[in-house]
């Protein structure tokens, strides 16, 4: 890597490849290039056997069983089907949806779209440390709510929220519950069984895994989860998703979650510890704030705020040092505010002046000194700018 490119504190959008996984991935572009599904030849049986591999290792990482995982392009293809698959699929039962405002928009826009089409949608809000409130959770639920979906992780805030008070809430409540685990896979334990979920979306690339890969795991019993498939043209994964599987990223996702589940815990205190430090020195900074609960949250998110400073030009001042972003969804076109940050109950102006630290895996001491010191000198260099006489 040239030296002059930026320190990558953006692991909340994606990670780099672990060089692990890309070693895996390689045959299977090449000499194994069978397709799975085909059942008469040896190039065929090596793919379906990778396939299977990986699908336990998935499975084994959640307590979950192979049989109870669909491969997706990712966590916006698993939430969707999960989502709208539900809704379909219990249709006759009842037709409200439970979510909450901090969700990403791979959840948001398919309960909205769910609502254009006649269902009710049930968001609920917040704490300001960006956790539920259980009490509201429970009294949102309705005799017609067929899914509560509430993310394991936030990916601006990196809030965690309590999935096993959750999923004891809903199971009792005869409720399923769905969970967005993009963020969390291989970075808190996920245990199907033990947090009672019946549905959870995840996603490769944020654990050092390729893009374009994720799964679906679908509860198989106690309850049986029905789902109405969302794409249709094969019977791959048991005819609820169609398409031809795609080996080479199976098998990289699959090494991806291996190896962040056998270094889960070290990872996260190398992380945390790198995080606090960062946080550490950043709080000489006036007008800070942090943005999210101080311990529920990932090991390598860091939030902050301040006060008084334009987020557009911070971010462009650190444009050269470290590759960050504000977390919100913003082009130079239409800028809004962070959902999320507004949704812990944020102003504007702190939501836009704000900047979301993804640490992970390959970030070393030296990196975080350099990104710590580059946030002190532009913020104190913007704010100098502001004092100075205009014109
Ligand atoms: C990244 C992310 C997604 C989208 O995942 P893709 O695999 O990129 O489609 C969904 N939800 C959360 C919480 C995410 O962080």
């Amino acid at each position: 890597m040239p030296a002059h490119r930026p320190i990558y504190l953006d692991c909340h959008a994606t990670t780099p490849l672990d060089p692990r996984v890309l070693d895996a991935m390689l045959p299977y572009f090449t000499e194994q290039f069978g397709n799975p599904a085909s059942v008469t030849h040896q190039y065929g049986w090596e793919a379906e056997a990778a396939v299977q591999q990986a699908r336990s290792i998935i499975a084994s990482a959640i307590q979950a069983k192979p049989n109870e995982i669909l491969f997706t392009s990712g966590a916006t293809e698993a939430n969707n089907l999960a989502i709208k698959g539900v809704a379909e699929a219990y249709f006759a039962k009842g037709r409200h949806l439970i979510t909450v405002a901090t969700e990403h928009s791979a959840v948001l826009d398919p309960c909205r779209y769910l609502e254009s089409l006649g269902f009710e949608i049930t968001i609920l809000p917040v704490q300001p440390d960006g956790l539920i409130d259980l009490d509201q959770l429970t009294q949102a639920i309705r005799p017609d709510t067929v899914l509560v979906s509430v993310m394991a992780a936030n990916n601006e805030i990196g809030v965690i929220q309590p999935l096993a008070a959750i999923g004891q809430i809903c199971r009792s409540a005869g409720v399923l519950f769905h969970t967005d685990a993009a963020q969390a896979i291989g970075k808190i334990p996920l245990d199907v069984e033990a947090m009672q979920i019946d549905l959870m979306s995840l996603t490769a690339h944020k654990l050092y895994g390729p893009k374009g890969i994720g799964a679906l795991y679908l509860r198989r019993r106690n309850p049986r989860v029905q789902l109405a498939a969302q794409l249709h043209g094969g019977s791959q994964e048991r005819s609820l998703r169609a398409g031809t599987l795609y080996p080479p990223q199976i098998v990289g996702f699959a090494k991806a979650v291996e190896l962040a589940l056998a270094s889960l815990e070290t990872e996260a205190v190398q992380t945390a510890a790198l995080r606090d430090g960062l946080w550490q020195q950043l709080q000489v900074l006036e007008g800070i704030h942090l943005n999210g609960h101080l311990s529920q949250r990932l090991p390598g998110n860091l939030n902050i705020s301040l006060a008084g400073v334009s987020g557009q030009a911070l971010l462009l001042g650190l444009q050269p040092v470290v590759a960050v972003s504000s977390g919100s969804a913003c082009s130079s076109a239409q800028t809004q505010p962070s959902h999320v940050l507004t949704a812990l109950g944020r102003s504007p102006e702190l939501a836009y002046a704000s900047i979301r630290f993804g640490i992970g895996r390959f970030n070393t001491a030296t990196q975080l000194e350099q990104v710590a010191a580059a946030v002190l000198e532009t913020v104190q260099a913007l704010r100098l700018a502001d004092l100075a006489p205009a014109g």
